[in-house]
């Protein structure tokens, strides 16, 4: 039975191996992460729920908790939601449920998505498992975090602006932000709707692959999505023969990025050439001068307006009131934490009449621009490597008290996710014994070629990512 099962090592493909081969029941295999997070989720408190039974014929998974889930609580890590049960499956939950999939549970995520570090989850912040006094990164450091403390297989997130690509870097797994367009929204908690994209989490580049495989597609319930124009590959090759890799300038001169990050980066790529691919630099100056102020423009403005339906009376939480005007004050003051109610003032300055112009407007424009520079870029190479955060995982409670240092963690992931373009995060070394992720960024659809890039520099690498205080 499970005993052979060490969920802190076993990846998703091995797991489905296990299963195909009637070695491991689904029912034991989900029993065999339940008792891991009895043991571990006390102290890293990555799920704000579990689910008790195997439904289904695979292996388990978890879902971030703006993933609507037919029957079990969504909450998007926010008050304002609590009591919420959804009377439909997203599509994701659907898809992975058509798979065989078994749901295992509802990971912690800042309210909302929006933060960095899961602290500003209404339900208490995640710990990151290589040191639990800080923090697993956000907003889906729950996913990130139980998937590196083997307490999920894999799992999904969704990334507005780095959700999965930085929270991955600082639990040291893979995480994938597909490009935009590729996986379906609907029944996703929606935050910035030109921006959010859903995306698998994992050990491993090929079992991120084999999950994006699942979840990826044309959905008629939402008209953003497409078919995808190639089939996703598993990737398998070694070598790197023809790649060409863009390091672009201007992220690298930003001083920001610690020296131990900038270090294992570039030791790295240095393996990136030899394994055969052609290192060179690039230019991207607006994108990264200006992809941040851009982002937070438009990202509150979308989500000042997603969020106008948290009234008390449609989902969640209800406060009482005299009349219905207190009752909805009531309901979205009590029911939001300081995050959302931050980024809505500020979206609906910014698209109120008479600065519509100057804010929005002038950061869609830009927007243009950061999609042109992108453009070219990828004239002259195939992938586009930069950190993927600027720091490791930073100790709890280090920058709660200052929103722009919360928001300078995305300085290296916004640009390309402004774009719409996909990024894939990889485990590339560690500084001060915490993990570093190197984010590869591709053109439109070019994931098969990050999962080519990531696959053989994971080879090659060949870090034991098992975080070391939970190595038998
Ligand atoms: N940290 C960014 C923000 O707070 C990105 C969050 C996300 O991708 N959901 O908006």
């Amino acid at each position: 039975m499970s005993a052979a099962v060490d969920t802190l090592r076993l990846t998703a493909e091995d797991a489905l191996g296990l299963v195909e081969r009637r070695e491991v029941s689904p029912a034991e295999l989900h029993g065999a992460y339940l008792e891991a997070i009895g043991e571990r989720d006390g102290e890293l408190h990555c799920y704000l729920r579990t689910v008790a039974e195997a439904e289904g014929t695979s292996i388990p998974i978890a879902l971030k908790d703006v993933i609507s889930t037919r029957g079990v609580e969504t909450t998007a890590g926010s008050r304002i939601l609590s009591g919420y049960v959804p009377v439909f499956d997203s599509t994701v939950a659907a898809r992975c449920k058509a798979a065989g999939l078994t749901l295992l549970g509802k990971t912690n995520t800042d309210e909302f998505a929006m933060g960095s570090s899961t602290e500003n989850s209404a339900f208490g912040p995640s710990r990151n498992p290589w040191d639990p006094s800080r923090v697993p990164g956000g907003s889906g450091g729950g996913t990130a975090a139980a998937v590196s403390a083997g307490l999920a297989p894999w799992g999904l997130g969704s990334d507005t602006g780095g959700s999965i690509k930085q929270p991955s870097a600082l639990c040291g797994n893979v995480g994938l932000r597909p490009t935009y367009g590729t996986v379906s929204r609907y029944g996703i908690v929606a935050f910035a709707s030109s921006l959010d994209q859903v995306g698998p989490v994992a050990k491993t580049v090929r079992d991120v692959a084999l999950l994006y495989r699942i979840i990826a597609g044309r959905d008629a319930a939402d008209s953003t999505t497409v078919e995808l124009p190639s089939a996703v590959e598993l990737p398998s090759a070694e070598r790197l023969e023809g790649l060409r890799v863009g390091v672009p300038r201007q992220a690298m001169a930003l001083e920001a990025i610690e020296p131990g990050v900038r270090a294992a980066f570039e030791a790295a790529l240095e393996l990136v050439e030899e394994l055969g691919a052609e290192v060179g630099e690039c230019d991207l100056p607006l994108s990264f001068d200006y992809g941040l102020p851009c982002y937070y423009l438009i990202a509150p403005a979308e989500a000042s307006s997603n969020l106008a339906r948290y009234d008390g009376v449609r989902y969640g939480r209800r406060s009482e009131g005299e009349s219905y005007r207190e009752m909805v004050e009531g309901s979205r003051d009590e029911g939001f934490g300081d995050e959302p109610k931050r980024r809505i003032m500020l979206g609906t300055y910014a698209l109120s009449a008479g600065y519509y112009d100057a804010y929005y407007g002038q950061a869609q424009k830009v927007r243009t621009l950061i999609v042109r520079e992108h453009a070219s870029a990828f004239e002259k190479f195939d992938v586009l490597a930069t950190p993927t955060s600027p720091t490791v995982a930073f100790p709890l409670g280090d920058r709660t008290a200052d929103p722009l240092a919360m928001y300078a963690c995305d300085l290296l992931t916004i640009p390309s996710c402004v774009a719409g373009l996909p990024g894939l995060n990889v485990p590339c070394g560690f500084s001060e014994g915490l993990p570093v992720g190197l984010q590869l960024i591709g053109p439109q659809f070019g994931e098969n070629a990050l999962f080519r890039a990531g696959h053989a520099l994971e080879r090659a690498l060949g870090l034991d990512l098992v975080p070391a205080r939970l190595r038998a």
